[in-house]
């Protein structure tokens, strides 16, 4: 059986580990298995980033971005590729692969701008003779750990911008779905990053506490789910690293009286029911203000859903895949059992879904709730499965607060045509990305990404300007050079300019 291992100082490595399975979620078999790093790989591969990092720090940034370039290129020779490793175990179909892949290319073409990014800040004459500038330097050592459902795109949200701030960076993937990971850092160490620039690390917990631990890892990123992004960002405090830690979801979309119902349906179908709903941006819950709103979203999803194509990722007309594990099925099954005992009814049941040629896949159908209220588990929990519920509330602002009163403060989008009434929620509602008739708001890659609320912890978003300064830290120089004609006195009070 094949064994995914681990990247480090430019070598892939799986000897004498621990092992986990890895699934093919669309068949339901073990298709490999993946090396668990124990403490002292971990360390092994943070002392290779250590070494390597004076050197690259001194590198100039153009030529850290040219290697940047050259793994665009590569990820675009090999992205079908990449998308059949994704597919296979995650279960993504491959347009969807294919999507997910462009937008974290889009992150490399960002930081293919380092020079710029970099430049700092500089003002001549603060005082007489006197200048100052700011630069922003690398941290050194610095860590990411991901999650399983963008197995391409959230570490390439990081591991892009760490590397061309100067750092060496030691990422930390799923080890439910790691291949295509695995196979993106060969590119960029063939783009000819030098050898410990970039180390993967595939684990879990104990990799991802000596990553926690070790003093020499100078700053972590996360993206998961919220327990763990708090115990992450809790624990590298603690350790006196920064952190940015992004964790889970509950996205909502209202629908006003006078939106567009059909494009409103057709944008919820793909932003609830794309990637089996496993997105951090999925639009899990509509909330229709008024009952004739409520009626018309109901009749017409439940007309919609009929032709949803729940099946295996290889085949391409399908609109989505399995979830990614048996236990997550069962988890998902769970939560729409709930909602029903709770009171809430099934308008389309997709629990059993009938997937011909793939009976033990690890399938969720397209499911449609009505009636959700805010105090059923289904409502406030993170589903993460292709489930919509919908709300039904009298007014905006009964939306809104109820938006509002949630733990979580991903991303949220309002579906209407009164421009009034779209400016003011995206003013005053608590959510830190806010779509208008766009269903899922993700920031491109030269704005930040990240949420408000239990969605994020730490300071700054992931990606895009934020990642500059996560990844770099501030110096500020004050610099004179006196001629021998001008040379002061000693000076006892606050200088200052008057
Ligand atoms: P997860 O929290 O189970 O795992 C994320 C990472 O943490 C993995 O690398 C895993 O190995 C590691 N991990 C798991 N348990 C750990 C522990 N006890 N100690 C230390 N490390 C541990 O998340 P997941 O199931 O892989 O991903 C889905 C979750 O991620 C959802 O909640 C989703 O909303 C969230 N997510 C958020 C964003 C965002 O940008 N906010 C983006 C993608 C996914």
């Amino acid at each position: 059986m094949n064994t995914v291992g681990h990247l480090i100082n430019g070598q892939i490595i799986s000897a004498g580990e621990r092992f986990q399975d890895v699934y093919n979620p669309s068949t339901g078999e073990v298709s490999k298995r993946v090396a668990l790093a124990s403490k002292a790989t971990v360390e092994q591969a943070i002392a290779a980033a250590e070494a390597a990092f004076p050197e690259w720090r001194n590198t100039p940034p153009i030529k850290r971005a040219r290697v940047m370039f050259r793994f665009k290129e590569l990820l675009e020779q090999n992205a079908d590729r990449i998308a059949q490793m994704i597919g296979e175990e995650h279960g993504k179909i491959s347009h969807d692969a294919l999507g997910e892949l462009q937008r974290g290319i889009e992150n490399v073409e960002y930081a293919c701008g380092a020079p710029e990014l970099l430049k700092g800040e500089h003002s001549k004459n603060v005082g007489p003779n006197i200048d100052s500038w700011s630069e922003f330097q690398p941290l050194g050592v610095v860590a990411g750990i991901t999650p399983f459902n963008f197995p391409a795109m959230v570490p390439l949200w990081m591991f892009p911008m760490a590397i061309v701030c100067g750092n060496c960076f030691i990422l930390k993937p799923s080890e439910r779905d790691p291949s295509s990971t695995l196979f993106i850092a060969q590119l960029l160490q063939e783009a000819g990053l030098p050898d410990g620039v970039m180390t993967v690390i595939n684990g879990d917990k104990e990799a991802v506490d000596t990553l926690l631990s070790d003093e020499r890892v100078q700053a972590v990123s996360f993206v998961g789910s919220t327990p763990i992004a708090e115990y992450i960002y809790k624990t590298a405090n603690a350790n006196g690293k920064r952190c940015q830690a992004l964790g889970g979801a509950k996205n909502h979309a209202i629908v006003m009286p006078d939106a567009d119902m059909d494009n409103a349906v057709n944008q919820l179908l793909g932003a609830a029911f794309g990637s089996s709903g496993e997105r951090c941006m999925a639009l899990s819950v509509a909330v229709a203000v008024g009952d004739a709103a409520a009626d018309a979203l109901v009749e017409k999803m439940q007309k919609a859903m009929q032709a949803l194509k729940v099946g295996a990722y290889s085949e391409k007309s399908n609109d989505f895949g399995p979830v990614i594990t048996k236990a997550h099925q069962q988890k998902v099954v769970g939560y729409i059992n709930s909602a029903e005992e709770q009171g809430a009814t099934i308008v389309v049941d997709g629990r059993n879904p009938q997937v011909a040629g793939y009976e033990n896949g690890f399938f969720v159908g397209g499911t449609l709730i009505d009636n959700v209220s805010p105090e059923m588990l289904s409502y406030k929990e993170e589903i993460f499965g292709p489930v919509l519920q919908v709300v039904r509330v009298n007014s905006m602002q009964e939306a809104m607060d109820l938006i509002d009163a949630h733990e979580y403060g991903n991303g949220t989008c309002i579906f209407t045509r009164d421009g009034e009434a779209a400016r003011y929620f995206s003013d005053n509602i608590k959510v830190g990305m806010v779509g208008i008739n766009v269903p899922l708001p993700v920031p491109v890659a030269y704005h930040s990404f990240g949420g408000w609320k239990r969605s994020l912890f730490g300071d700054l978003h992931a990606y895009g300007p934020d990642a500059v300064r996560f990844y770099t830290k501030r110096k500020t120089v004050t610099q004179r050079w006196p001629s021998a004609g001008v040379r002061e006195g000693a000076e006892f009070s606050m200088p200052t300019m008057k």
